[in-house]
């Protein structure tokens, strides 16, 4: 009895070792586009890049444009490459694995050891190391190994040129539009869509304050086609397409209805 109960126990704790599970993977960091708030960058993926996974971002007279960290964390490394390779970059610590890279900058503006936050700027656009123009040259890691790079949670495109607008330390409020409808006054509905009841108009001229966006019917205004829908009150929505906001599609800080 007693060799046979020895025995289970050495069992027991062989299988008890076998079970405790390795430390549980934490949740990715919310990712957000490594510029500031609003703005509109072409990011370029490619299989021949290296690392795969990385992105290149550019836009027009991108040279010296501030860069800023894509998710709270701990800048652990600040360094020149010289002519070579990444050249002058900055890798941020996130955490549970995660970090982040901003390669060829032109300069920076961080040290090693600083907390930074979402929106931070941590250096500018260059063409320092192996770079043949200004871009930037920004990898997510987690535990060393680059991988496909997520904004807002939303993979980034594999393989080609995208788009990316940031909203990257954007604070969250309302945004606001002036109607344009070249005289007509622009009809309030009671949803996102003309399929919803008229509830009044607003002319032409008329400043807005938008609480939020959703998607509803296409409408084709003064700015294009497009199916954003702008909530201006309490059940009332006019056509994204007839509302000046400074940009195309949905305006970076307000949010989604
Ligand atoms: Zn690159």
């Amino acid at each position: 009895m007693r060799k046979r109960w020895w025995s289970l126990t050495a069992v027991t704790a062989l299988i008890a070792a076998t079970l405790v599970p390795a430390a549980p993977a934490m949740a990715a960091p919310t990712f957000k586009v490594p510029f500031p708030c609003g703005q509109s960058w072409s990011g370029q993926t490619r299989s021949d890049h290296s690392p795969a996974y990385a992105v290149d971002f550019n836009r027009t007279d991108d040279l010296g444009d501030p860069v800023v960290a894509s998710a709270p964390g701990t800048v652990d490394r600040v360094t020149d490459l010289g002519g070579t390779s990444y050249g002058k970059y900055v890798r941020i610590d996130h955490g549970g694995g995660y970090s982040t890279y901003y390669a060829h900058l032109n300069g920076f503006n961080v040290s090693v050891g600083q907390s930074v936050g979402y929106g931070k700027v941590i250096g500018w656009v260059g063409s320092t190391g192996g770079s043949t123009g200004p871009h930037l040259h920004y990898e997510q890691r987690l535990n060393g190994s680059d991988i496909q790079v997520r904004f807002n949670g939303a993979l980034a495109l594999y393989w080609g040129t995208k788009t990316y607008t940031s909203n990257n330390n954007c604070s969250s409020g309302t945004g606001s539009g002036t109607v344009d409808t070249a005289g007509t006054p622009l009809t309030v509905r009671s949803g996102p869509g003309t399929g919803y009841g008229s509830v009044g108009t607003v002319t032409d001229g008329t400043k807005v304050t938008i609480q939020c966006q959703t998607s509803g019917t296409t409408v084709t205004g003064t700015y294009g086609t497009s199916s954003i829908w702008d909530r201006i009150g309490s059940g009332r929505y006019i056509a994204d397409a007839y509302v000046y906001t400074g940009y195309d599609g949905y305006i970076p800080n307000v949010p989604r209805c």
